[in-house]
């Protein structure tokens, strides 16, 4: 049975560092641990909240939750062909580490999702994307414990309902399952995704077809160092709001009267992806401080908490933000990080 500890203060284990105390914790390190701590929860009739690397949570209060911290640790190599491989990792491995062993060993699809903060077990649950890839890309299957029956799924591409920063695991199947591996099928040869103009800027000096999975990695992770505050400097969540999407006609609406407004056809909706950072900075958030929350002074999408104090002062600010931009634009925001204390967030095993 993993050790248990009671009054657990989460500060440390959360990038937006709210100082949240939760009714018990405990770290697991394989499946049966993952089990037990499971059968835990349901004895004491506990919610059950799975931690990876907390960079995509809100904590506005205290916890009546079990944390069950995911450090699963290893990566196999499963299967591969003359031109793929077929690649498992545990939950707890940290992501940006997992994508450079890949890189190192020749393994190509994950470049332009270099330094996203967080673990792989995480990264399915809003199939996270940056740099024009998404992992629903480069994903084969995941394996997870049902949190009601304790029993293990395997859940394939199809049966992840991927979307754009989403899957069943933040909707339909909401807090019912802990991923305990996720298995990636890479590439042997590299087909390199250059397209985002921050990207292709600054690689514009070496010729494209000379363009190394490596460098690609090298300049992600270099635009993202110069641009995004680090959690560990900076309290933060990443991007707080997902980009909205919104119907060719509105867009078109907005253009005339915003004609630098920034926005993207997205093929797989047929509507248009706007950029929330642009909306918000044009609202006049960039910079903006409120209590002891900020909006980042070069990138609006981040909300921080600079002065490590709860996390509902963010939370106040997101809203006020979200007023507004409904208001100036008619476009309602979406916050990306899950938030708890929620309504609906139990997860009773
Ligand atoms: P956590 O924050 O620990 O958990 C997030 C949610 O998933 C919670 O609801 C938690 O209960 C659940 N969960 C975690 N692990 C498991 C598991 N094994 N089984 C079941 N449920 C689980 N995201 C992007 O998509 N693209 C980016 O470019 C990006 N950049 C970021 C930059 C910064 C500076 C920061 C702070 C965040 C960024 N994010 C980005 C958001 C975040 O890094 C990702 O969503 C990441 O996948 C979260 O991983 P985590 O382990 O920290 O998850
Ligand atoms: P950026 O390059 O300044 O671009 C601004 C927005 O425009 C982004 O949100 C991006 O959408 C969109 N965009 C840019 N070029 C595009 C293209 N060619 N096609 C379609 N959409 C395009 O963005 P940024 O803030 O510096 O972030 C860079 C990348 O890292 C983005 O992909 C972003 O999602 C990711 N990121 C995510 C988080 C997070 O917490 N979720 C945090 C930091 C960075 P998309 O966001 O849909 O890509």
């Amino acid at each position: 049975m993993p050790l248990i500890l009671p009054e657990f203060n989460l500060a440390r284990l959360n990038t937006l560092a709210s100082p949240v105390t939760a009714w018990a914790y405990t770290s697991v390190a394989s499946r049966e641990e993952v089990a037990e701590a499971i059968g835990y929860a349901k004895e004491y009739k506990l919610p059950v909240l799975p931690l990876g690397g907390g960079s995509n949570l809100v904590l506005a209060a205290n916890l009546n939750a079990l944390v069950v911290h995911l450090n699963l640790r290893g990566i196999e190599l499963v299967d591969e062909s003359d031109s793929e491989v077929w690649v498992r990792a545990q939950a707890g491995e940290n992501w940006h580490e997992f994508v450079q062993y890949c890189l190192n060993m020749g393994w190509y699809g994950l470049e332009n999702l270099s330094l996203i903060p967080g673990s792989v077990g995480a990264a399915p649950i809003q199939n996270i994307g940056a740099y024009g890839v998404e992992l629903e890309s480069v994903f084969a299957e995941l394996s997870a414990i049902e949190l009601s029956s304790q029993l293990a799924v395997t859940f394939t591409r199809d049966s992840c309902g991927f979307a754009y920063r989403d899957s069943v695991f933040k909707n339909r199947l909401k807090d019912q399952y802990i991923i305990c591996d996720v298995t990636f099928k890479l590439q042997k040869t590299p087909q390199l995704v250059l397209g985002y103009p921050a990207l292709a800027e600054r690689l514009a000096d070496i010729p494209e077809t000379e363009i190394t999975p490596q460098q690609v990695s090298a300049a992600v992770t270099a635009i993202r160092r110069e641009k995004l505050p680090d959690p560990a400097q900076t309290p933060n969540a990443g991007s707080f709001f997902k980009n909205p999407m919104v119907p060719q006609a509105q867009f078109a609406a907005l253009q005339q009267q915003y004609p630098d407004i920034v926005g993207y056809p997205d093929s797989a909706s047929g509507q248009v992806k706007l950029a929330a950072g642009w909306l918000i900075d044009r609202a006049g958030f960039k910079g903006a401080t409120r209590k002891s929350a900020a909006v980042h002074k070069d990138q609006a999408l981040v909300l921080t908490n600079p002065g490590k104090q709860s996390a509902r002062y963010v939370l106040e600010l997101a809203r006020e933000i979200s007023a507004t931009v409904n208001e100036l634009y008619g476009v309602a925001l979406e916050i990306e990080p899950r938030v708890y204390p929620s309504d609906d967030s139990a997860a009773a095993p």
